[in-house]
C-alpha cells in the first residue's frame, strides 16, 4: 500500500441487452476512483477517508450497473435518424 495520495478503487463491470432494440447482450466495464487527499473534502469539510470513499464508490457504481447502454450499432442508426428527421 502507498502511503500518500492513495486510490481507492472499485471495479464494475456488467453485461447488459442494447436498448436499441438489436438484442445484443453488451459487456461493459468501468473503473471508479477517488483519491486521498487533502483537497478531497467530504460537504463538512473533513478530508474523505477510504471509509467516506468506498461507500460513495458503490454508489456511482450501483447508478451505473442500472442505466441502459447501446451498442455502437444502434447508436449510429438513431444519429443518423436524427439528421434525417
Ligand atoms: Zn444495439
Amino acid at each position: 500500500m502507498r502511503v500518500n495520495f492513495q486510490e481507492v478503487k472499485l471495479f464494475g463491470d456488467k453485461t447488459v441487452k442494447c436498448c436499441g432494440g438489436c438484442g445484443r447482450r453488451l459487456k461493459r466495464t468501468k473503473k471508479f476512483c477517488q483519491t486521498l487527499n487533502p483537497f478531497n473534502k467530504t460537504t463538512e469539510g473533513r478530508i474523505k477517508e477510504y471509509d467516506d470513499i468506498y461507500p460513495e464508490l458503490k454508489a456511482e457504481l450501483a447508478e451505473w450497473k442500472a442505466q441502459p447502454e447501446r451498442c455502437s450499432h444502434c447508436t449510429s442508426q438513431s444519429n443518423k435518424r436524427k439528421i434525417n428527421e
